[in-house]
């Protein structure tokens, strides 16, 4: 694998960017978009280097080159594989008295060593070739050797096959780094937004604008970091994201902005999050709904690895309501069926007590979802597992019901499942012998929310058993719509919060809503989601004060003087606007197929929040936070962790 990715991602760009001639800014932009035309990067200029390692090939024979790159491994002192980005090159170390200081230098320095070598292009002898390298038709005839520095016993092999633990890789990132599937992951980030920026900038005329990450509080949403200043009391946030600022940017007529744009929220550990993350952050004027639908999904297309199926667009949409009645959620993996189906009409007149006890309650439902040949598939054991996690996090009761060979059920509940909603509900379901259905009984959204939960947890036993269900090289995009702009709070569900953010356009046909019943406004956001991650949100904005106001004061109950500056810019002639976020972590994961949003960022933290290589957080003198007129309010417990403190070890390490 090492060899030839670092070609495919290049394949492509040598080829000019297509739409060179929308001139829309004059000479300005005219340079911009030809500027952008580019060829394969010349990976040798300014470096004491002739050629990378990767790039040599029969063409090269008989080549002076100098090559600089790490120790791969040594055969016999005869051979050595060097290594650089670009891939792997064989070297012939001379065996000659004359060239003993070379051979010497090269048969003794450690692997993973950095060398710089000279020599010729030579081709292997016949039948030594090696069809599996992309330079295995060749090697290099050593004339001279340096030693640029020594590399001391490592931790774990620099090899992609060595399995080493994640708090070990990221506690020696640096070496990490080195290895063929961090290049790929980091490499291909660094495409995609180059491309990404290529389409924004020079194709559509986004600016690239930088905002602050020294900011104040944002009322509602994620928890932010406080950074403290040196005025006492007072204190900076860290940006959940820039949402403020790209509004205020469309008040200040830039009209369309775009950012890479880092973002820090304090949601303490999730294994699939990080206190700082990366977005793509976007802000239109005159824009509506389907114009930042449409912008996104030609960003993807553009911007989508050329090795990868290309994007199809445009994407599919599905209402809010629409996700959760049939997926349970509102990220739906749609590569895949297994869909929720609402079988309450068939067991109106049943006899099965907590059905009917279920179906007597105003918003009581029954659903289930279908496992295709789960009888072949589920053990025992599963089904058991199955219940357990309905009944623990749900506090639900699930029920299998297997359909055996001559349609006859296998279920705690079949005796009473009459012949008519036997039919029925082979005919609803579109229920094959060997199927099995997991079926529960709840009120609407908390049945689809289990159902959706159990049909993954589902997915992953039958494909742990072998069958493909979905496939890797598929990318499947969705557009959600729809969603509420209000939902009750977790902690208190007699209040409401936004289920975006405060600044959400409600949907123009629901506004009259606001002032009867605001929990049935829907609003104008939208998010994107692929293979069921959510990657993208954003919306419409609020650019009228008064409303921006009401919405915020009376029925979020936030302290508005915290966005006067936001309600008074709205004021001044604020246009129409909209925008978007993508996840850029979470899209490169999904793209390169990494287990972790950790593998595609050069240092991320550990899924605790620590930096496992610098120990940070770290403890800082009590002198040296008092220009800060901050002290540390130590925990009663905290003898222990004020020595951890001073010993850091970490739990991960
Ligand atoms: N700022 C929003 C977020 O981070 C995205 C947006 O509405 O544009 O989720």
């Amino acid at each position: 694998m090492f060899f030839c990715w670092l070609n495919r991602l290049y394949r492509g760009l040598s080829s000019p960017t297509g739409r060179t001639t929308q001139l829309i800014w004059g000479s300005l932009s005219r340079s911009l978009v030809l500027s952008s035309r580019r060829r394969i990067p010349e990976f040798s200029s300014f470096v004491a280097r002739t050629n990378t390692c990767g790039e040599l090939r029969s063409s090269h024979l008989g080549q002076e080159v100098t090559l600089c790159g790490w120790i791969q491994y040594r055969r016999q002192n005869t051979f050595l594989v060097l290594r650089d980005f670009h891939g792997l090159i064989q070297l012939v170390i001379p065996q000659d008295e004359s060239a003993a200081s070379v051979k010497k230098i090269l048969c003794e320095a450690p692997v993973e060593s950095v060398v710089r070598v000279s020599g010729t292009v030579i081709s292997r002898p016949p039948g030594q070739e090696n069809p599996k390298m992309p330079t295995g038709e060749i090697e290099i005839k050593v004339k001279t050797a340096e030693l640029l520095n020594s590399c001391k016993k490592l931790p774990f092999e620099i090899k992609d096959f060595v399995k080493k633990t994640e708090a070990l890789r990221l506690q020696y990132r640096y070496l990490d780094l080195r290895s063929f599937q961090m290049q790929y992951n980091l490499r291909l980030r660094s495409q995609m937004v180059m491309k990404m920026r290529e389409y924004l900038c020079n194709l559509h005329g986004f600016v690239d604008i930088e905002t602050p990450t020294l900011f104040k509080k944002t009322p509602g949403g994620a928890k932010e970091f406080v950074v403290p200043s040196r005025e006492p009391g007072k204190f900076y946030s860290l940006p959940q994201s820039p949402q403020q600022f790209k509004q205020l940017l469309m008040v200040g007529g830039l009209d369309r902005y775009f950012q890479v744009a880092r973002c820090y929220r304090d949601e303490g550990s999730r294994p699939d999050r990080q206190p700082e993350f990366t977005q793509i952050d976007i802000e239109m004027s005159f824009v509506d709904q389907t114009g930042i639908q449409s912008l996104i999904e030609g960003l993807l297309q553009y911007s989508w690895p050329r090795d990868k199926d290309p994007v199809v667009v445009p994407f599919p949409s599905m209402t809010f309501a629409e996700a959760l009645a049939t997926y349970g959620t509102d990220k739906p993996d749609t590569r895949f069926g297994m869909k929720i189906v609402d079988i309450s009409d068939v067991f109106r007149n049943t006899e099965v007590r907590f059905l009917q006890d279920v179906l007597s309650k105003p918003k009581g439902t029954v659903k289930a979802i279908r496992i295709p040949e789960g009888a072949k598939y589920l053990k025992r054991k599963d089904i058991e597992s199955i219940r357990k996690v309905a009944a623990d996090h749900f506090n639900q009761e699930v029920l299998p019901v297997f359909l055996k060979a001559g349609r006859h059920w296998n279920s705690p509940v079949a005796e009473f499942i009459l012949e008519k909603q036997s039919l029925e509900l082979i005919r609803l379901m579109e229920l094959q012998e060997e199927d099995v259905i997991l079926l529960t009984a709840g009120e609407h959204r908390k049945a689809c929310s289990l159902l959706g939960k159990l049909r993954l947890e589902c997915a992953d036993l039958l494909e742990a058993r072998g069958v493909v269900l979905r496939d890797p090289a598929l990318f499947s995009f969705l557009w959600v719509v729809d969603f509420p702009l209000f939902l009750p709070k977790e902690e208190n569900p007699g209040e409401l919060e936004s289920a975006h953010h405060p600044f959400t356009a409600p949907h123009p046909s629901d506004i009259q809503l606001l002032y009867t019943e605001p929990e049935k406004v829907r609003s104008q956001h939208y998010d994107l989601v692929l293979n069921g991650s959510e990657i993208g949100g954003g919306s419409i904005r609020i650019h009228d004060a008064e409303l921006q106001r009401y919405i915020l004061a009376t029925l979020l109950k936030e302290d508005v003087k915290l966005l006067s500056h936001l309600l008074q810019a709205l004021d001044y002639g604020a246009p129409p606007h909209g925008g978007i976020a993508l996840g850029l972590d979470r899209l490169i994961c999904l793209v390169t197929g990494a287990p972790s949003i950790r593998d595609v960022i050069a240092f991320p933290k550990s899924f605790r929040g620590y930096d496992l290589m610098s120990n940070a957080p770290d403890s800082i003198p009590p002198e040296e936070l008092k220009p800060y007129h901050i002290q540390v309010s130590w925990p009663v417990d905290s003898e222990a962790e004020k020595s951890s403190l001073d010993h850091p070890h970490h739990p991960e390490s």
